[in-house]
């Protein structure tokens, strides 16, 4: 993980937020080729969630909803997790990962392991066994710390303008289901997807970008006749789980868990979590749950508004079910950095190498004068002109072949294009292929159909297993 942080930051992926001032506890910037990787990560989503598809639409909600939102949501009574500070070393815990009972929302003491009721005499007699596992200093009791951060809307510090930056875009979906449904001509089975910022003030943020407080996500939520809901669930946890490994990321390395009863949240019927194994062990990496007709129905009843759908050709009305995948962006960029990421030798050289699919690397080709002369310089930019308009392109001229090669391997490069002597001559180039390391001569009207078909047949290549 450390090697993949600092790669991160040398090659232009991730740099610590405000770092001249000293960088801001788990806040991040993606630079020069991280945006680049993300924007593909958030392509390759919305195509296969969107535009692939037929019953799929998409949407971009605002981050500031009305209030109410999340009292419907539940987010403002639920959205929170028990914390507890040390007096002595001021850390900071959140109290079920340290063993220390904690109350729900509403007040009950619950189990730190297993979340079950507790009397509250049980409850206080086990707190006062508890020390700090870093210092042994004593905690103070445990408190609910709600995740959502707050703000004020106008220029009144007061309750009445009291605002929430969403931690979910799910909920802008479900109050514009009606605006979709009028306004798209779309009836279930269809859904609505959107992209965006998403904000929750973690207590333990950490793991480089893997948990944040400021994140990106995509989700989707796919409303369905509820006599389909299971059906639906069952496709879009398979769907979702394909997508990672179609993308490159190592089957080996991916699993799909299907949450047990009592881990459900009260309105959930199903939920899998599509779970990858980092360095630092198993995490979520997407969760697709099936929602029933929660969050539509909590809506209805707080807005006065109908949320129902009149089925035509049935005559019947009912309030659709939903099933959401719900992924994170920026997890998902670690994700395929961390997974293609090999150290390797040829021919005793030491090499670096992100296996990146040709569909999320930053750099999809790059294309080297071999000299800086003979015209290979006017050639090589002409190559690169003309390949741009269909793929991302760099031109490197400076450094020997080898360093250049190596330098693109670090970042994931898949195709690099040699313009040498002969190119001069017949106006070809050499075509290199980054897992294979396989060189070809391509005429150069014919890269861009070269180019075409690699990426369509690319299938991952490790040079050790
Ligand atoms: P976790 O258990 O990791 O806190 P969650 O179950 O609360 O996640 P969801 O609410 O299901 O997460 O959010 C859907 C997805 O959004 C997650 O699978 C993850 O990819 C992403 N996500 C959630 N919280 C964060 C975060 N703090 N930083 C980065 N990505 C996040």
């Amino acid at each position: 993980m450390e090697k993949v942080v600092s790669l991160c930051k040398r090659r232009g992926f991730v740099y610590p937020a405000s770092e001249i001032y000293g960088g801001l506890n788990s806040c991040w910037d993606f630079g020069p080729l991280g945006v680049e990787l993300k924007r593909n990560v958030r392509d390759a989503w919305w195509r296969a969630m969107v535009r692939e598809r037929d019953d799929v639409v998409g949407l971009d909600s605002a981050i500031l909803q009305h209030p109410r939102v999340w009292e419907a949501s539940g987010h403002v009574a639920n959205f929170s997790d028990p914390l507890v500070d040390c007096t002595k070393c001021k850390k900071r815990f959140r109290a079920d990962h340290i063993g220390v009972p904690y109350q729900s929302a509403n007040g009950a003491w619950l189990h730190p392991e297993t979340g079950a009721p507790m009397e509250e005499s049980e409850a206080r007699a086990m707190l006062a066994t508890k020390k700090c596992p870093e210092c042994e200093g004593a905690l103070t009791p445990p408190r609910r710390f709600n995740l959502m951060f707050q703000t004020f809307l106008g220029a009144v510090v007061e309750d009445a303008a009291r605002v929430y930056l969403r931690p979910e875009t799910a909920q802008g979906i479900f109050t514009n289901f009606v605006n979709v449904l009028n306004s798209s001509r779309k009836k279930p089975p269809f859904g609505i997807a959107q992209i965006g910022k998403s904000f929750r003030n973690e207590i333990t943020p950490g793991n480089f970008v893997f948990r944040t407080r400021e994140f990106e996500q995509g989700e989707m939520e796919f409303f369905v006749p509820p006599a389909d809901g299971e059906k639906w669930f069952d496709y879009w946890r398979k769907e979702r789980f394909a997508w990672y490994s179609k993308f490159g990321v190592r089957p080996s390395k991916l699993r799909l868990r299907d949450h047990a009863k009592d881990e459900l949240a009260h309105y959930s019927s199903g939920c899998s979590d599509v779970e990858y194994q980092y360095p630092f062990g198993w995490g979520e990496l997407e969760g697709i749950a099936n929602r029933t007709d929660f969050d539509l129905k909590q809506h209805a009843q707080h807005s006065g508004k109908d949320l129902s759908f009149f089925d035509e050709e049935s005559k019947t009305r009912y309030v659709p079910h939903v099933i959401e995948p719900a992924a994170g962006i920026d997890r998902a960029a670690l994700t395929f950095i961390v997974d293609a990421y090999e150290e390797t030798t040829v021919k005793d050289e030491a090499r670096v190498v992100l296996h990146l699919h040709p569909k999320i690397a930053p750099v999809t080709a790059a294309v080297f004068p071999l000299v800086k002369k003979e015209g290979m310089p006017e050639k090589a930019s002409e190559i690169e002109k003309e390949l741009r308009a269909n793929f991302a392109t760099v031109i490197e001229a400076n450094a020997s072949i080898g360093k250049r090669y190596a330098r693109q391997d670090e970042i994931g490069t898949p195709f690099c294009i040699t313009v040498d002597g002969q190119t001069m001559q017949d106006d070809t180039v050499t075509l290199r292929d980054r897992d294979t390391l396989i060189q070809d001569r391509v005429k150069t009207g014919e890269l861009r159909a070269a180019l075409d078909a690699k990426i369509r047949d690319w299938k991952r290549v490790d040079s050790v297993g």
